[in-house]
């Protein structure tokens, strides 16, 4: 039974729903310290993150048990406190994860929670906050919604400002996405502005040539090229793919030198053989499929940039999938869903046909995305990582 009967609520106490902050009708059976107005808010809930959670808030949301000394109290409070923080962490990188996916939908009650966890830990004007602030803002865009993102970026801006302590990471967040707010209102000159800012702090943060510097190299090279402004536009995503190209080429070297072993850290727990969290996943994967989409929209006059950023993109898929072989089969949709030109791939994949048994076949098919899925087998992928850098194919050489 899910439904709430208000005469067994202790008085005074105002049960709220997870998603809205309305006064609550129903529990989550699982758990039963999550409560919702109705069952849309509670499927919405479940699906974004509280499947992923439930069990999680349960010592979050229940009384601490009786402690027999202050030590043990102490204790107490530490775990409690460790808990909160691997909660902010998760709901933090699913809801980014699902951004980078564009399911924004699904991103806002794994941000809310990440923004309550926050709330609870740091106190109401905390820095710490403008992440989750960030990423509220970054969905509300997505779905279209100006104003309320608008409103989130107030907020992180506003705690910026009063903060004496704000990093140059955050910093770039920021700026970052109030250039993102600005292309969304079609207001280009400030766009420009705040991600030249957005690259300046990342670069102080982390360095010019950081991947983390290149999300705003991107976004400032789609400004440029949505105002024909081609070949600013092109230096851009040049140096944007030879960031993430040089990034993964390295990880591939470490790799194969040394055989690592993977630690699984308590909240590392999502770490691949990328070395890069779900959430960069899916932000390279994005990031390097427009540039791709772009630079096969005139391939005719540069071929090699085409090949070049398909390449490495063919990089990070064989990464990823030498994570594990159980993630395998969640990832291979992923591969379907790019729509792989044949034409490409047969200069891409030089050695391939002799290399795999399914690929001659597929390459003389039609353009059936699902055969193509033959040939981005493991084996396949590490071939043509192999073969680049011997220089098999004239056009990578
Ligand atoms: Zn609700
Ligand atoms: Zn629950």
């Amino acid at each position: 039974m899910n439904i709430i009967c208000p005469l067994a609520v202790p008085k005074g106490r105002r049960l709220c729903c997870e998603v809205c902050e309305a006064p609550a009708e129903r529990v989550c059976t699982a758990c039963t310290v999550t409560y919702y107005c109705g069952v849309v808010h509670q499927r919405a809930d479940w699906d974004s993150i509280h499947e992923k959670i439930c069990q999680l808030l349960i010592p979050l949301r229940t009384t601490m048990p009786f402690y027999n000394s202050e030590e043990e109290r102490q204790h107490g409070q530490q775990q409690l406190r460790q808990r909160q923080k691997h909660l902010i962490e998760f709901c933090y990188t699913v809801a980014q994860k699902y951004l980078f996916e564009g399911k924004h939908e699904a991103a806002v009650p794994a941000a809310l929670h990440s923004l309550r966890f926050r709330m609870n830990l740091h106190g109401l004007s905390s820095v710490e906050l403008v992440p989750a602030y960030l990423l509220l803002a970054e969905a509300s865009l997505g779905l279209g919604q100006t104003v309320q993102a608008e409103e989130y970026l107030s907020q992180a801006q506003w705690t910026v400002l009063k903060s004496t302590e704000c990093s140059y990471a955050i910093q770039s967040l920021l700026h970052r996405n109030l250039g993102l707010l600005h292309i969304a209102k079609e207001n280009y000159e400030e766009a420009r502005y705040h991600l030249a800012n957005d690259i300046y702090f990342a670069s102080c943060a982390f360095g010019t040539e950081d991947i983390r510097t290149s999300g705003g190299y991107f976004h400032l090279a789609n400004i440029f090229y949505g105002l024909k402004k081609l070949d600013v536009a092109d230096t851009l995503y040049t140096k944007v793919s030879e960031i993430w190209s040089k990034y993964l080429n390295n990880r591939y070297q470490v790799l194969s030198e040394a055989r690592i072993q993977q630690i699984d850290l308590l909240g590392k727990r999502f770490e691949t053989d990328t070395g890069l969290d779900e959430a960069q996943e899916a932000e390279a994967i994005q990031i390097l499929t427009s540039v791709w989409n772009i630079r096969e929209s005139t391939s005719d006059t540069a071929p090699q940039k085409t090949i070049f950023v398909l390449n490495t993109l063919v990089m990070l898929y064989y990464l990823m999938m030498n994570s594990s072989k159980a993630s395998f089969p969640r990832k291979a949709p992923c591969l379907m869903e790019v729509e792989v030109p044949l034409v490409a791939f047969s200069c891409v994949l030089p050695s391939c046909t002799g290399f795999c048994p399914l690929s001659k076949a597929a390459l003389q098919k039609s353009s059936d995305v699902h055969d193509v899925s033959h040939l981005l087998s493991p084996a396949c992928i590490m071939e043509t990582a192999l073969s680049s850098s011997r220089g098999i194919c004239p056009l990578l050489a």
